[in-house]
């Protein structure tokens, strides 16, 4: 109970990390759950927690949507750009797929990052796959926009590919 207070009160106070859908306790209702306008983008993003919230808002912005169909693997660039034989590869090459078609996604995100434990390589290599994981990504769906993010240390997102 004391864990759920100190929440609470973190939740209404200055704690820039302070939820948006989260208040009191209680899941509020998404603001677009209910309405016809709901437009979706997809991203692949490293599982890593860090980059979740950054890389939404900055998906949600490129591509003008509300919502952003996520999927993840430690380190998915590497899979996009060196291993696209891999399962994890073919996976996210089917979600693609569903959340084009099912969701008419307006666009895709491949998104990198700083101090990755799933793929460790620099940020110079790193924005290098991104660079081509776009390529690759772009052969599969050649009318979609694709776009490569890198996040540094500082968490911001930096376009490496434009659509
Ligand atoms: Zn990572």
């Amino acid at each position: 109970m004391a864990e759920r207070l100190l929440w609470e009160q973190e939740a209404e106070g200055s704690n820039p990390f302070a939820p948006i859908f989260f208040s009191k306790g209680h899941l509020t209702t998404f603001p677009t759950m209910t309405t016809n306008d709901t437009t979706f983008a997809t991203a692949l993003n490293c599982m890593d927690g860090r980059v979740q919230l950054p890389v939404n808002d900055a998906v949600r912005y490129i591509f003008g949507v509300t919502c952003v169909d996520t999927i993840t693997e430690a380190g998915i660039v590497k899979f996009l750009s060196d291993e696209t034989d891999a399962p994890e590869t073919q996976v996210a090459l089917a979600n693609i797929q569903i959340s084009l078609e099912k969701h008419g996604s307006k666009g895709v995100a491949i998104a990198a990052h700083d101090d990755c434990a799933g793929n460790t390589h620099c940020e110079q290599t790193q924005k290098q796959q991104l660079a081509r994981a776009v390529t690759f990504l772009k052969t599969h769906f050649p009318t979609t926009k694709i776009v490569g993010l890198w996040l540094g240390l500082d968490w911001k997102v930096e376009t490496v590919v434009s659509p």
